[in-house]
């Protein structure tokens, strides 16, 4: 849909609005994944795997008691209680020489290697023990709580494939089965502009026509958890010179940079115009959502790319979520198919506003007694976070809908994990 806004400067912006899928998918074929490098294991958390990781041996590596107790043969306690002879010990760590004969029993305990001749591990407190012989006072199948050699993957099987982001379940996997250093994705080196000459510090005071930067923190927080550490943030004057300065700087030491704020139609909005001036390549600069419809996304040559968001507050965090946190992970090697989750889910009550542009709503995920349910937060508009701050993502409403009854499914989009 073509559309024009009021003039600025004398001349006609056009907003070439595009609907929200159509501008995730302009960021998604557009980035390009970054090189391939190895991570070592305490810097890998959040990249995206560049290789299929196998397992380089039987896991577990050996039949294992999954308990402390001891390990006999099930057939000699079929009648119970039987004492056996207690004839040696096997513990984690240990290897094991001893072969164990009819009629006997050893101490084993957890993880250690289950000896040959021995088919079920009977647990401690099933037992009691007097000096060189232990009664077992229950029978016991063969088989119990003995971990088989290989029952969770055998050699060679992929453990976790390309394209897989490591987390803490991951990284230790990793770790199992000895690859120190994967091959993973570099991440993208991203960095925050804030335009606004109305903008101060969290840590400055404040006079009526004055805001404290929230963009630069929020954005930096959010990048950090999702695995691009030390983005610098800065504040920048609402100036033609002073914005193209710091974008070429930023340019010169990141792949990313995000303006927030300024890139709108507004006299003091120069972030399109800088871009334009710095030769950039316009992508899209208008999506039909609310909020965030001003969004800019622009290209320079390496794989650069700048992102302009409105300075509202829940306008950034939208913003993004949807559009730039995907195109990071895209950068990272993660499938273009995950790199927006979301998940539907029933509304926990109704909800109705005024129809227009695909909404963004912020929400919560509360316990319902079927599961999980969205729980529309009361927002007074894009500027507050105070209702931001409660959410754990956003709901959409598609074009045109303005009413929708408590259960109706939604597509729930998440800003992080919840409970
Ligand atoms: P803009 O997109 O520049 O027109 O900004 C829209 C509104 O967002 C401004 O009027 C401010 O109230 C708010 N805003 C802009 N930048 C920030 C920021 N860094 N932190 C908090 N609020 C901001
Ligand atoms: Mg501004």
């Amino acid at each position: 849909m073509e559309t024009s806004l009021p003039p600025v400067f004398g001349k006609e912006i056009p907003l070439a609005l595009i609907t929200p899928s159509k501008a995730l998918a302009i960021v998604l074929e557009t980035v390009r994944p970054a090189k391939i490098t190895s991570a070592p294991l305490d810097k890998a958390l959040g990249a995206c795997l560049a290789q299929d990781v196998r397992a380089d041996r039987d896991l577990p590596p050996t039949d294992r008691s999954a308990m402390d107790g001891f390990a006999l043969r099930a057939g000699d306690i079929a009648k119970h209680p039987q004492k056996l002879p207690l004839v040696g010990e096997v513990a984690a760590g240990q290897s094991c020489k001893l072969k164990l004969a009819p009629g006997t029993c050893v101490r084993i305990l957890t993880g250690a290697i289950v000896p040959p001749g021995a088919d079920t591990v009977v647990r401690l407190e099933d037992t009691a023990e007097d000096g060189e012989w232990v009664t077992f006072l229950k029978p016991a199948k063969a088989g119990l709580n003995i971990r088989r050699r290989g029952e969770e993957v055998s050699k060679g099987r992929v453990v976790l494939s390309k394209g897989t982001v490591l987390g803490p379940a991951q990284i230790g996997l990793c770790a199992s089965v000895g690859v120190a250093s994967p091959r993973v994705h570099a991440r993208p080196r991203v960095s925050i502009l804030c335009t606004g000459q109305e903008l101060r510090q969290a840590g400055e005071s404040v006079r009526p026509h004055q805001l404290r930067d929230s963009n630069g923190p929020t954005l930096q927080a959010a990048l950090k958890e999702a695995g691009y550490e030390g983005a610098p943030h800065e504040i920048v004057l609402d100036d033609l010179r002073t914005i193209t300065a710091r974008l070429r700087k930023a340019l010169s030491g990141h792949d990313v940079v995000i303006f927030t704020g300024g890139v709108s139609v507004g006299k003091y909005d120069f972030v399109p115009e800088v871009i334009k001036r710095i030769g950039a390549r316009v992508r899209f600069h208008g999506v039909s959502m609310k909020p965030g419809r001003p969004q800019l996304y622009a290209t320079v040559s390496g794989n650069r790319h700048i992102f302009g968001l409105p300075g509202n507050p829940l306008s950034v965090l939208t913003g993004f979520h949807e559009l730039v946190l995907p195109g990071l992970r895209r950068m990272s090697g993660v499938p273009a198919g995950s790199c927006r989750p979301r998940v539907r889910l029933p509304l926990a009550r109704s909800v109705r506003v005024k129809g227009g542009r695909m909404r963004f709503m912020p929400a919560r995920i509360v316990a319902g007694k079927m599961g999980a349910q969205v729980m529309p937060i009361p927002s007074r508009g894009s500027a507050d976070l105070v209702s931001g701050a409660q959410a754990d993502g956003v709901y959409t409403l598609p074009r045109g809908a303005e009413e929708l009854p408590a259960g109706a499914l939604v597509d729930f989009r998440p800003w992080r994990m919840w409970p």
